[in-house]
């Protein structure tokens, strides 16, 4: 069961049910959400979304080196995001309602069930079970039980509170204010982001005639935070920041926010998980929020599948926090960095100034840009001889490869959703290891790269004259030997040690018997 039908709620559910586990999502609203947030998905993101059959954005076709789109550090241009030519990206701008639209579609088609008009307003556990009282939109109520439940039910997340789940949380610093107005003189602010020495106003112009404005200032907001904006909060705050009379009206979607944080302090309590925005929380300054959130439901999305199907390792399920919990604390981290750097304090001019500098040299993006895409991740290590090995927890990059049937991609192979087992050396070694993952075979899918194939000719999709890199071979794969988790991330290599070990710690205990291990193989 998944409390929430917003787009990580509904990523999660369309992963379960791709891999034939039935799932319920309840979500309160009756219909899906228009109001504007996220427009921007980071590299990492769209990486692991196009290995999950996800197309957003166009993919490259591998000849040249990275390539880069031009992002900012809190409002300072420069940041220079890359990413390898054969990757989507390396910024996808897509509207949230339209992402949500996306995994709406692919959980309908893997048959999860959707129960709109569903407010959660109970979750308890009793033994291998997770009970959850909702009411619905007409006042009735209705009481459904789970194995599991994902708490993807946004920042004031009820599966949160009802678990008792400690967070830990900043408390405000910054107050903002976001609407799409008509401007009555268009000329009064223009498009872009300006700073002035109260605050700053980024102005975006609209397909329809209005913009889209969003303010910061270190004064505390004119309402309290439960108060909606309006038309005239907005237009004093614009005026107050540029120090001019910016009148507005038709307004629409507006909304205030803060850089209050949260960070939960577990992502699992038993059988209940939190993910997305139930999880953690910050300040919306370089479009992390959704892109993390997501990356969370396709890290949790085949693990509990293992779990609901008897398939998972021991520990399998207590790694998504130990991979997540992380990723979410350098987000919180660099949008409080970033925050900071945008306060209108004059003894912040001489960093502003630096860091300026650091990104028009081209240094600052070489650690932030990898830093904001999520693209320097590396999982933390899950095998016993994984410590010997610099592959482990890396995210192993697309390239083109001829198997044995044919020409293909790292990202065309990861379709399926199962763990992949890549042999590019042949020979006897290949052979080993094919005979050691046969107990485990119903969830891996075994792929053989010839040291040199048959004639390399344009892969699926591609254009005669469009291929990638990589000719008739595994050229480009970092080990010879690798088995993918279906995330994408790199599992074992044989410098990480034994085949059979790894399959057990992921997989759990061999379903068939196993032959005994050869004499000098660790
Ligand atoms: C102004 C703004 C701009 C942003 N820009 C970006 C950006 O460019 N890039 C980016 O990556 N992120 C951005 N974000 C953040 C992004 O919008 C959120 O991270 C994202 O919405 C989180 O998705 P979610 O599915 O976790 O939560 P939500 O989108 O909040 O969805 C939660 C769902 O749960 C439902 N629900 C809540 N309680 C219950 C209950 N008790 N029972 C049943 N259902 C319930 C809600 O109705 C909702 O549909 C922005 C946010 C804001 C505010």
């Amino acid at each position: 069961m998944v409390v929430g039908g917003g787009p990580v709620g509904l990523l999660v559910a369309a992963e379960l049910a791709g891999r034939g586990v039935g799932v319920l999502v309840l979500e309160s609203r009756e219909a899906a959400s228009e109001r504007p947030k996220a427009t921007t998905l980071h590299a990492r993101t769209a990486q692991s979304l196009a290995r999950r059959g996800y197309r957003l954005g166009e993919r490259g076709h591998g000849s040249g080196g990275p390539v880069g789109a031009e992002f900012h550090f809190a409002g300072m241009p420069g940041l220079n995001i890359t990413v390898p030519s054969t990757e989507p990206g390396p910024i996808v701008k897509i509207e949230q309602s339209e992402v949500e639209r996306l995994f709406a579609e692919r959980a309908r088609a893997t048959g999860v069930r959707v129960l709109r008009g569903h407010q959660v307003t109970r979750v308890v556990q009793e033994g291998d079970m997770v009970r959850v009282a909702a009411r619905r939109a007409d006042g009735s109520s209705a009481t459904f039980t789970s194995g599991y439940l994902v708490g993807a039910d946004g920042a004031r997340s009820t599966v949160r509170e009802q678990q008792r789940i400690e967070s830990d949380t900043w408390d405000a610093t910054v107050s903002a204010l976001m609407g799409r107005v008509r401007l009555r003189d268009p000329g009064a602010v223009l498009p872009g982001w300006h700073r002035t020495a109260r605050g700053w106003v980024a102005v975006k112009d609209l397909l329809d005639g209005r913009v889209h404005l969003r303010t910061l200032s270190d004064r505390p907001c004119g309402g309290d935070r439960h108060t909606p904006p309006t038309v005239e909060e907005l237009s004093q705050e614009v005026s107050w920041i540029t120090g001019r009379e910016v009148a507005m009206e038709e307004p629409q979607w507006l909304s205030r926010f803060s850089d209050f944080s949260r960070l939960v302090r577990t992502y699992r309590a038993g059988r209940v998980f939190l993910a997305g925005d139930a999880a953690h929380v910050h300040f919306p300054i370089g479009g992390q929020g959704l892109s993390t959130g997501l990356l969370d439901a396709v890290n949790l999305g085949w693990k509990l599948a293992h779990a609901v199907q008897d398939t998972a390792g021991p520990g399998l399920l207590d790694s998504y926090d130990e991979e997540r919990r992380p990723a979410a604390r350098r987000v919180i981290d660099n949008t409080q960095a970033q925050v900071a750097l945008m306060r209108v304090d004059p003894a912040l001019a001489p960093l502003q100034e630096l860091l300026g500098g650091m990104l028009a040299s081209g240094t600052g993006s070489e650690y932030l840009g990898p830093l904001i895409s999520a693209q320097d991740t590396v999982l933390p290590g899950r095998l016993p001889g994984g410590a010997g090995s610099p592959w482990e927890g890396r995210f192993l990059e697309n390239i083109a490869l001829v198997t044995e049937d044919g020409p293909t991609e790292v990202i065309d192979l990861l379709q399926e959703g199962r763990f992949l087992l890549l042999l590019a050396g042949g020979g006897d070694a290949a052979e080993r290891y094919v005979r050691e993952a046969g107990p485990w075979a119903r969830e891996l899918r075994v792929v053989r790269v010839p040291a040199s194939g048959p004639e390399a000719g344009p892969g699926p999709g591609q254009e005669p004259g469009q291929e990638l890199g990589a000719a008739a071979s595994g050229e480009g794969l970092p080990c010879e030997s690798l088995l993918v988790r279906p995330d994408g991330y790199i599992a074992w290599e044989p410098g990480a040690g034994c085949l059979r070990e790894a399959l057990s710690v992921y997989l759990g205990a061999a379903r068939h018997p196993v032959e005994p291990e050869p004499a000098g193989y660790r």
